[in-house]
């Protein structure tokens, strides 16, 4: 029995077998062939199965995601019959006597680059998909593996160096039953969407995860952050323990998850949650969540090749905000950048991107970029209560700014006939410019909600992603509770209200400190809803009010986790 151990980036307990993630590259060589009809034979056959696949996950995308998500991959299958592409492959074979690898590589390429150079976006954009196609072509005439999952067939736990928000949208979760990686830290975004999805996960775990066999047993401990490989009996019945008592805390808490989060002294705070798809919608209501704190856009499109437009935003916008009818969801304005990219965005390489052009920041100068996704919110929000909220501000001017394309895109709208909701707009407040400036914010804007995961980071000038600096980027630092506490007061003495999105809203042990500082909204992945509530309920405010005090005085985050855990017994779950 072997155990290593990294940070806990989602509570809970899973056991299984090793399964690594691999990532594929190919190197494509040129041979000379003399039999070109039996490489011409060799790329049609590869075309046909290549077909037959992208059918299979056109279909999964039509179940699963809706037929917006299905058409990018008809658009896919089309392109294994296209003319133009497949009158230069066999030119390239035929004259060239070279092997089908190499003549569908370089003239996808030359395909794939005449298309990226057209002024037309859509047709541009289609530079990605040929790409994508002929990769597929590639792996299927060179035998190797298409996906970084393949010969995943039975639950396992993930092993892998580091997972991008893509490639964790895109696992099987079927399949999945948690994941452990070298890197990474715990509100890096791949952490985040393990919260949501309620997988447990282990993260900055360090290079031996790369040498556990594939197959191996392991119990993954993702509320203490370790990796027990090959568990001894007594070990795993200790665990299998562990696990039926989370499990029945968790079934009493979600017995009482849909009623309201009111303290032992009567005062109610609003219990949301984060989420990212409509799946995720479902989740929240399902555990009780009374609204979106944070609708994350960017995760809706990382899973596609392009960007979508304004009618499939609006589409997936509304069917977002109406399920939720008259609780509030708030939207978020695209936030690229940091750890966040999207494949088809392409944008200039920068020395530090968490410092960099991101969100706001990369919106504001675009707004062909910007305005079809506000235009889209403001007509998403007829009928239900979505509110806009736009990250990364670090300047009043940059909310006169958004209000101003806002509006231009409310006139626009107006003259075209076409209904806009008049919504609440908010801003993040997640860097510390804005914490300090957030008496003067709060005269622009109607709501703030705190990021505290790049608050921490940006705070603390400690890397979200960086594992050796977990302990630092903690929101539980005194300086981070330090801020909150006067964002939370500069907010209230406005008559604005405050919500929190960061991870810490949703870890026990920060609910009677951020419950003791005011806190209005407390939003949060959808697994944590119950728990969550049914802590504020065995509190009253004036208890958390003293535990704030309390905490505000200490010297490190992890004195503040110590002193909660031992003197809130409600609070302490590990
Ligand atoms: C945050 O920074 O706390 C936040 C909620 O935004 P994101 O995690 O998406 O950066
Ligand atoms: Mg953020």
């Amino acid at each position: 029995m072997k155990i290593l151990h990294g940070i806990a980036a989602s509570r809970g307990i899973a056991t299984g077998p090793a399964f690594h993630f691999k990532r594929v590259t190919l190197t494509i060589d040129t041979r000379s062939c003399d039999d070109t009809a039996a490489e011409w034979a060799r790329l049609e056959a590869a075309l046909k199965t290549a077909y037959e696949q992208i059918e299979a996950v056109r279909a999964k995308a039509e179940r699963e995601s809706g037929a917006g998500q299905a058409e990018i991959f008809e658009a896919q299958a089309m392109m294994l019959d296209d003319p133009e592409l497949l009158d230069g492959v066999r030119n390239a074979i035929e004259q060239g006597h070279i092997n089908a690898e190499a003549a569908l590589n370089t003239t996808a390429e030359i395909y794939a680059q005449a298309l990226a150079a057209l002024e037309d976006e859509y047709l541009s954009a289609r530079a990605a998909d040929v790409r994508d196609v002929a990769n597929r072509v590639l792996r299927i005439l060179m035998n190797v593996a298409d996906s970084p999952t393949a010969g995943l067939e039975t639950p396992s736990i993930i092993l892998a160096n580091d997972l991008a928000p893509s490639d964790t949208v895109l696992l099987d979760k079927a399949l999945v039953l948690g994941f452990c990686t070298v890197l990474g830290g715990a509100t890096s975004h791949t952490a985040i969407l393990a919260r949501g999805l309620g997988l447990p996960a282990v993260v900055g775990a360090g290079e031996n995860v790369l040498n556990v066999a594939d197959g191996a047993p392991l119990i993954l401990d993702g509320t203490s952050g370790a990796l027990i490989v090959e568990p001894d009996r007594s070990t795993l019945d200790d665990y299998a323990s562990r696990k039926a008592s989370a499990a029945a805390i968790e079934a009493q808490a979600r017995l009482h998850a849909h009623e309201p989060a009111i303290t032992r002294d009567g005062h109610q705070v609003e219990v949301v949650a984060n989420i990212g798809s409509i799946e995720g919608a479902r989740a929240a209501l399902e555990a009780g969540a009374e609204g979106v704190g944070l609708l994350r856009t960017e995760f809706l499109y990382m899973d596609r090749p392009m960007l979508p437009t304004e009618e499939e935003q609006y589409a997936a916008y509304k069917a977002i905000a109406d399920a939720f009818g008259k609780l509030p969801v708030v939207l978020r304005t695209l936030d690229i950048g940091g750890d966040k990219e999207l494949p088809y965005l392409e944008m200039a390489p920068e020395e530090n991107p968490f410092l960099g052009v991101r969100a706001i920041r990369l919106c504001l100068p675009h707004p062909e970029l910007f305005k079809p996704q506000l235009r889209a919110a403001l007509r998403a929000g007829v009928g239900n209560n979505l509110k806009l909220m736009f990250p990364m501000v670090a300047t009043v001017g940059e909310v006169e700014q958004a209000r101003a394309v806002l509006e231009e895109c409310r006139t626009e709208l107006q003259v075209e006939g076409q209904a806009s909701a008049e919504t609440e707009i908010g801003i993040m407040i997640e860097i510390p410019a804005a914490a300090v400036m957030a008496d003067r914010l709060a005269e622009v804007v109607d709501f703030f909600s705190i990021g505290t995961n790049d608050l921490s980071q940006y705070t603390m000038a400690a890397d979200r992603t960086n594992a050796q600096l977990a302990a630092l980027a903690s929101g539980f630092q005194p300086a981070v509770l330090r801020l909150i506490q006067r964002v939370i007061e500069a907010a209230h003495a406005r008559g604005k209200w405050v919500g929190l999105c960061g991870e810490l809203a949703g870890e026990p042990l920060a609910i009677p400190i951020l419950l003791g500082l005011g806190l209005d909204e407390f939003s949060m992945n959808p697994p944590a809803v119950p728990l969550a509530k049914q802590i504020i309920r065995s509190l009253s405010q004036e208890e958390a009010r003293g535990i704030a005090l309390q905490v505000l005085n200490l010297d490190s985050a992890e004195q503040v986790e110590a002193w909660v855990r031992e003197h809130v017994p409600a609070a302490n779950l590990a």
